[in-house]
């Protein structure tokens, strides 16, 4: 069975009723049929038919045993974190999704976690600071903004050969491109926000493992610690799921003849996509990805903050909005916007200038989302015209 089929009839048609799209079941608690005897659910912190259906499913399409839905991709961040101990260690990619960053650092740190921010696109850098304390080396390739490209399968040696946990964050790739657990990760998360719903409608986060053994520990605590997916939610990431490789397709056909576009334009200095030959890493990306992806960052040659703000408030299509992964493409700003708790050199180091501009492109037709882009590049002309 191919994979669009597999994940389209991997969702089950309910038994009691024959309703092909999954029930969702609005309720707190389940009725038992005497003290400790039910059909599988007796509280909805702890089991919910409609999440579970999202579980299995994101189980199945990322290749792994179990998988567990959160409320958030930071609340799926946070779980696999509370794996760890007192002491333990976190080697992380440098360039790390901010929020990701705050919560090691600003929250976990106080609990004697500590990490190490390294430079991933080298796994060798990896390896060199691993310590008898590494319990938990933690991926995001592509990364944000800039779209870094790290090797999954070389890392999962490293972190194997260590006996330490690889987790790879798959939100920008997703599982109908890169599929990490097949290339030798243990635990693999996603903001659901973003490619698995798709449609910019709700948060949630999801924890997918690569044996039984790790499911149980994150099953253990998304119950303890409680941080679930709704049931309306959780029908939603379904829904979403169920066209993924449709869009992550177009997402990428459409980014491709973006990123190709932006590259021959005199106004723009670097042109950020795994998909273009470029890119430092294209030949991991192309490896280890199906797609390469919707997003697309570039900034300017002229690297002044108010041409690129004159740039994204001049978009039609592109709307100026933080987030990515919709249907509907948006711009980003990240040094005003995503970046902006970021100190000024560090954010540099990173690439992330004063007029790095981010795209999340969406499923318009792409001759629309070109003229958009060169009618904003045009009033950046006229802007340097008035000046000079
Ligand atoms: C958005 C995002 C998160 C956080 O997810 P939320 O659903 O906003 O909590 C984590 N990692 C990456 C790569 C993201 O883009």
């Amino acid at each position: 069975m191919k994979e669009t089929t597999k994940i389209l009839h991997s969702i089950p048609v309910d038994e009691l009723t024959g309703s092909i799209s999954t029930p969702i079941h609005q309720t707190s608690t389940f009725v038992q049929i005497e003290p400790g005897v039910h059909k599988g659910y007796d509280y909805a912190r702890s089991n919910s038919p409609t999440r579970k259906v999202l579980e299995d499913l994101i189980a199945k399409l990322e290749n792994g045993t179990n998988g567990y839905a959160f409320a958030s991709g930071l609340a799926a961040i946070d779980a696999v974190v509370k794996l760890l101990s007192t002491g333990d260690e976190i080697i992380a990619v440098d360039d790390i999704y901010g929020g990701a960053f705050r919560l090691f650092t600003h929250v976990y740190q106080k609990f004697g976690i500590t990490v190490k921010y390294v430079d991933a696109t080298n796994a060798e850098n990896v390896a060199a600071n691993i310590s008898s304390k590494t319990k938990l080396i933690w991926i995001e390739s592509p990364t944000n903004p800039t779209l870094k490209i790290s090797d999954i399968e070389e890392i999962s040696k490293i972190a194997n050969a260590n006996k330490i946990l690889l987790c790879v964050d798959n939100t920008f790739a997703s599982p109908a491109a890169q599929k990490p657990i097949e290339l030798g990760a243990d635990i693999v998360i996603h903001s659901a926000t973003k490619y698995l719903a798709g449609h910019s409608d709700l948060i949630a986060g999801l924890v997918i493992t690569k044996t039984e053994e790790l499911g149980a520990k994150i099953k253990f605590i998304q119950n303890a610690s409680g941080g679930i997916l709704a049931p309306f939610d959780s029908w939603l990431v379904i829904r979403g799921i169920e066209t993924l490789p449709l869009r992550i397709k177009q997402h990428s056909d459409n980014a491709q003849k973006i990123a190709e576009f932006l590259q021959t334009q005199d106004l723009i200095k670097n042109v950020y996509y795994p998909g273009l030959p470029s890119h430092t890493n294209h030949h991991i990306a192309k490896k280890q990805q199906k797609y390469f992806g919707g997003v697309i960052s570039f900034d300017l040659k002229i690297d002044e903050k108010d041409y690129a703000i004159e740039f994204v408030k001049n978009t039609k299509y592109f709307k100026l909005a933080e987030s990515l992964g919709g249907v509907k493409s948006l711009i980003c700003l990240p040094c005003e916007m995503t970046h902006k708790s970021i100190p000024f050199e560090k954010r540099y180091e990173a690439g992330v200038t004063d007029s790095l501009i981010r795209l999340s492109v969406g499923l318009e037709d792409v001759d629309d989302l070109i003229q958009d882009l060169k009618s904003a590049l045009n009033t950046i002309k006229n802007k340097l015209l008035i000046n000079s």
